[in-house]
């Protein structure tokens, strides 16, 4: 199932799940897939995406699936529609 993230503690919560992370960088025109545990998906980290702040500023969008399938669809979906590219991430994609 496919599910959004709109705040920080909802992604770090998600943490110690298996999974993967859609985010959306409207700025960037960029939709970028992570594994959920990846640093560059950690909002506690200072290199990490940070779903609360792009929110209310509306520069992106996270999504969270289980299944690394459907996370995939969700974000070539989203890079054709709005014609962003689309970037597995490579520190996290093994
Ligand atoms: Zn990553």
């Amino acid at each position: 199932m496919l599910t959004e993230i709109v705040s920080d503690e909802q992604l770090i919560n998600l943490y110690t799940e298996d999974g993967y992370l859609v985010a959306v960088d409207y700025p960037k025109n960029e939709v970028k897939l992570h594994t959920i545990d990846c640093m560059l998906a950690d909002p506690i980290s200072s290199v990490g995406v940070k779903p609360s702040k792009a929110r209310e500023n509306k520069t992106g969008e996270f999504w969270y699936s289980k299944n690394r399938k459907e996370a995939n669809l969700k974000a070539e979906e989203i890079s054709k529609k709005k014609v962003y590219t689309y970037v597995v991430c490579p520190i996290c994609n093994r």
